[in-house]
């Protein structure tokens, strides 16, 4: 089974069952905390929705975020020039 330090560059996306809350966890300090032998299914069950409290009702994807993870968790919404100009005729 994965253990984290074979995903250390990667994100987990959690999903919680009971309320449907989702977020971007990085592995990094999960490997800080457990260890790189840890395995992501002792991890998992683990968890608590930091929305509901629930522990242990979440499912999880892992996700690559290459570059700077911040892209991804920015969310930056590109603006598009607006058309300017008018038809006539
Ligand atoms: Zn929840």
């Amino acid at each position: 089974m994965t253990k984290l330090g074979s995903i250390s560059g990667n994100h987990l996306s959690i999903t919680c069952k009971v309320c449907g809350y989702n977020t971007l966890l990085a592995v990094k300090p999960l490997i800080e905390r457990l260890g790189w032998e840890a395995r992501l299914t002792d991890v998992v069950p683990n968890l608590r929705c930091s929305s509901c409290k629930a522990k242990g009702q979440v499912t999880f994807q892992i996700v690559f975020v290459g570059g700077s993870g911040e892209a991804l968790l920015g969310g930056k919404a590109t603006k598009e020039p607006k058309p300017t100009g008018r038809l006539s005729g």
